[in-house]
């Protein structure tokens, strides 16, 4: 850990043997003040959790579980953008110290040759215009050899990819230089547009079918690209152009 190089973004970490949730120790550290940047690491997440409540598999001595405390001064509504320069910063990371190309699934997963390899879950607490804390977790599937048969299909991890041995640390170091440095370029405009063109290539979804769940409706349509509030842009079926917002909405078709 003490060779994390930024400046702010996982300088203190707290380390867990094992842990119910970073999240959840995230959120209390940001209810007892603790500051921008502070990193919350387990080496096992008892119940790691994904959106909706589902959980994500969090074995021992393998992965990375790691939960970033943020004290953004923007509005509630821009919360969800700091998932997508998560995902960005993962993409980077996992580049710089494999050699890797990874791609992004909107708004949340990271997808490595079609499986997932890594899930983002950002959680606020905020005011009306105010955010108190945001916590974006972080779950890398780093050297896991096996899944559990329901995730077989949909789910791999670095070291069955690269056949390589993954340095936790090295992928965390990374991963912190990373975000600091699209945080940064964020803090200039409160948006994505500094770096859109690179998020859209890693996209995904891009130009793709997709299947929208927002709750209470679903439907297909065809993926654009993402504009630079993070909010996914889709041509529906009768060639109405829509924005969805990343908040609670999923996309199927990877
Ligand atoms: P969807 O992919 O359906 O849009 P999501 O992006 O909302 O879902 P999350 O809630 O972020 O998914 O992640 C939870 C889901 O990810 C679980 O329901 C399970 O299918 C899958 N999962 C759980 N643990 C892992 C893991 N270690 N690696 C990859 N996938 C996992």
């Amino acid at each position: 850990e003490s060779s994390i190089k930024s400046e702010w973004a996982g300088r203190r970490v707290v380390y867990f043997e094992e842990t119910d949730s970073t999240n959840l120790r995230a959120k209390e550290a940001g209810e007892k003040g603790e500051a921008h940047g502070s990193l919350y690491v387990a080496d096992c997440q008892i119940s790691g959790k994904g959106r909706r409540g589902r959980s994500w598999e969090s074995p021992s001595g393998t992965s990375i579980y790691m939960t970033l405390l943020l004290r953004p001064k923007i509005l509630p509504g821009k919360a969800p953008q700091m998932t997508l320069l998560m995902a960005l910063a993962v993409a980077d990371g996992i580049r710089e110290v494999t050699g890797l190309s990874t791609q992004i699934k909107w708004p949340n997963d990271i997808i490595l040759n079609g499986k997932k390899i890594c899930g983002i879950l950002t959680e606020m607490s905020a005011e009306i215009d105010y955010i108190n804390y945001v916590v974006v977790g972080v779950g890398i599937n780093c050297n896991q050899e096996t899944f559990p048969e329901e995730l077989r299909e949909k789910a791999t991890s670095l070291k069955l990819e690269s056949g390589q041995e993954i340095q936790r640390a090295a992928v965390i170091a990374a991963v912190m230089e990373s975000f600091e440095k699209y945080y940064q370029i964020f803090e200039k405009t409160e948006d994505l547009s500094g770096f859109l063109d690179e998020y859209n290539e890693l996209l995904v979804n891009r130009e793709r079918e997709v299947l929208v769940l927002e709750p209470g409706q679903e439907y297909e349509a065809y993926a654009l690209g993402i504009n630079s509030s993070g909010e996914l842009i889709v041509k529906t079926a009768d060639g109405q152009r829509r924005e969805i917002f990343a908040g609670e909405v999923s996309v199927r078709g990877v």
